[in-house]
């Protein structure tokens, strides 16, 4: 049974997983694209964390919509629309049910990567977050599972050329570079599997 509070414990770990990798992802960024992508997520991930500490909503899915709301407020560039549109759509699938179960949220989660999917028109392969995030909610419930598939689904946009996003410009010189977009996918759903454990 997942509630509010299991909701906040993801994001504040997730929050803590971008500060500590922050200067990684923008590293991959500055091959790739413009060197912003670990502080727009630290960034984001901070407001997140302050916006719930301030007012936390008692259900999961409200949880996830001011969350999701909070990273397209703060965050300029691709990634706070795109996992704004994340949380914001898992959240819209959770109603306002006080508690929810495991299957009940890997549903969700998959709505919220469907709406990042619509949003950016990107498909596994394309070399963005998606490479990472849709194995990893495929393999929910199985929280470890969903780790691992967003650690190689990550690992495995390294060889491709992107094809939608800043990276895109680059064309070719694109490939040998892992996405910094799938990189912190992983992040966050490494900061799930923590959560759950
Ligand atoms: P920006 O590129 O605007 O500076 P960020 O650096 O914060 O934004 O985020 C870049 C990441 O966003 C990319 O590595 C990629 O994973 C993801 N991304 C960019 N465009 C798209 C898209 N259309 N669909 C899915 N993900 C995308
Ligand atoms: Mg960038
Ligand atoms: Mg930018």
């Amino acid at each position: 049974q997942r509630d509010a509070e299991f909701i906040r414990r993801w994001l504040e770990a997730a929050a803590e997983a971008v500060a500590r990798d922050a200067s990684r992802l923008t590293e991959l960024d500055s091959a790739i694209g413009d060197a912003d992508h670990g502080s727009n997520m630290r960034r984001g991930f901070a407001a997140v964390v302050a916006t719930l500490a301030d007012q936390p909503p008692t259900d999961p899915g409200g949880t996830l919509r001011v969350a999701g709301r909070t990273l397209i407020s703060t965050v300029g560039g691709a990634a706070g629309p795109l996992y704004g549109t994340l949380l914001r759509s898992a959240g819209k699938a959770l109603g306002d049910d006080p508690v929810v179960d495991d299957e009940r949220l890997a549903e969700a989660l998959r709505a919220g990567v469907d709406g990042v999917a619509s949003l950016g028109g990107a498909a596994v392969g394309d070399k963005t977050m998606v490479d990472a995030l849709l194995p990893a909610v495929s393999a929910l419930p199985d929280y470890p599972a969903a780790r691992q598939a967003a650690e190689e689904g990550a690992a495995a946009t390294v060889p491709l050329r992107a094809r939608k996003g800043r990276a895109s410009y680059l064309g070719d010189r694109s490939t040998g570079h892992l996405d910094p977009g799938a990189a912190s996918s992983a992040l966050l759903i490494g900061a799930l599997a923590d959560a759950a454990a």
